[in-house]
């Protein structure tokens, strides 16, 4: 077995795998209908929100799609804030749907800047709704999401975040920072499997939802929410993950939300300074690096892919690379979700091997 430090999927539990052995159950009968109740209460309770949370039968990309084709229609404008692929990528989907797009980008590697978007609100007095990554898993940046929702909110604009790999594991409470669209995906902080979609939705998005023209079926949040009174999903959902998602979240609760966020900033610290000691440097500016992925920059030398290759094949540990035009400049390690101290360890103990190994060249003063 391998160790997966990528930014999802992340390794599980045995008792969370060993949840999803279990037999089929009927998906319209009381049993399920029991433990979508309690985990959807349990979701609310990590979200810190009282809005509506749905299970979605999706990857998290089913969940951004979800956000924008329930909230908007064809010829919406939209201001899209971007700091990496999956900034980009939620554009697109809203792009893909007919909304009028004006994309914000920032430089990857950085955060977005909250007066660049009061910018382009001012400029735009159209724009209905704006799209933010909270955490850009690409580059391993974290967006403050509290000070854009700020300035989203006084202009009274509705709010799509992308909390895919944040949310559980980063601090965002979603009814203090006003998120009217909150999107998050199994594989990522739940220790779950991926094949699940989780979001929440305000009552700002609701009033939109009930204007908005955008093709949908599958995805319709009102149909979502009519089943869920009945204790139910729509359609036949991921009866085996929601099983394992009961158990991740029982867990979670018992380790306590608090304790969660504050072991992520502690791993993720961890990480920052033992890639620093290995002589090798953070890719995003220590303000805002993720506590849930580290990017680090090839440097001196470094031949990443050669990099990840060693560490795969020979040491059974799999790192993620970069993605785009970060191909080859960036290797990330994921570290969210079930990850303690010890696993950060070996693979900087590993590293201090394989760096050399893979072209390194260790320009630190001697
Ligand atoms: C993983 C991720 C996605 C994509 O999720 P899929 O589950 O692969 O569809 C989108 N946004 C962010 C920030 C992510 O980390």
């Amino acid at each position: 077995m391998s160790d997966l430090r990528i930014p999802g999927p992340t390794p599980c539990p045995d008792e969370i795998l060993n949840a999803m052995s279990r037999q089929m159950i009927n998906h319209r009968g009381p049993e399920f209908a029991q433990i979508l109740v309690d985990v959807t209460a349990k979701l609310k309770q990590l979200f810190q929100t009282k809005n509506d949370v749905f299970l979605l039968t999706a990857s998290g990309t089913g969940g951004l799609e979800a956000a924008i084709v329930n909230t908007l229609s064809p010829g919406d404008k939209v201001l899209s804030v971007s700091i990496g692929v999956f900034g980009d990528r939620f554009a697109t989907i809203a792009q893909q749907f007919g909304a009028e797009v004006t994309a914000l980008r920032f430089e990857w590697g950085k955060a977005a800047d909250a007066n660049a978007v009061m910018k382009a609100l001012q400029a735009d007095p159209e724009i209905k709704a704006v799209l933010v990554t909270h955490n850009e898993t690409s580059t391993g940046v974290t967006n403050d999401l509290a000070r854009i929702s700020q300035v989203v909110k006084e202009f009274d604009k509705l709010l799509l975040v992308d909390a895919i790999s944040s949310l559980g594991s980063i601090e965002l409470p979603v009814d203090d920072w006003q998120c009217d669209v909150t999107v998050t995906g199994s594989q990522k902080g739940w220790m779950v499997p991926p094949g699940l979609a989780m979001v929440a939705i305000s009552d700002k998005a609701w009033q939109a939802n009930a204007k908005a023209k955008m093709p949908r079926f599958y995805w319709d949040f009102a149909k979502a929410r009519n089943y869920l009174e009945k204790a139910q999903t729509p359609w036949t959902p991921a009866v085996s993950i929601v099983f394992a998602l009961s158990i991740s979240l029982g867990m979670m609760l018992d380790e306590g939300l608090t304790n969660i966020i504050a072991r992520h900033a502690r791993i993720a610290k961890m990480t920052r300074e033992g890639m620093k000691a290995l002589g090798l440097s953070i890719f995003a500016n220590e303000h805002y690096a993720s506590n849930t992925v580290t990017s680090i920059a090839a440097s001196t030398g470094l031949d990443t892919k050669k990099l990840l290759k060693i560490l795969r094949e020979e040491h059974q540990i799999v790192l993620g690379g970069g993605q785009g035009s970060l191909s080859g400049k960036i290797f990330r390690i994921g570290h969210l979700g079930w990850v303690t101290e010890k696993d950060i360890e070996k693979v900087l103990e590993t590293l201090a091997i394989v760096l050399p190994q893979a072209g390194f060249v260790y320009e630190g003063l001697e």
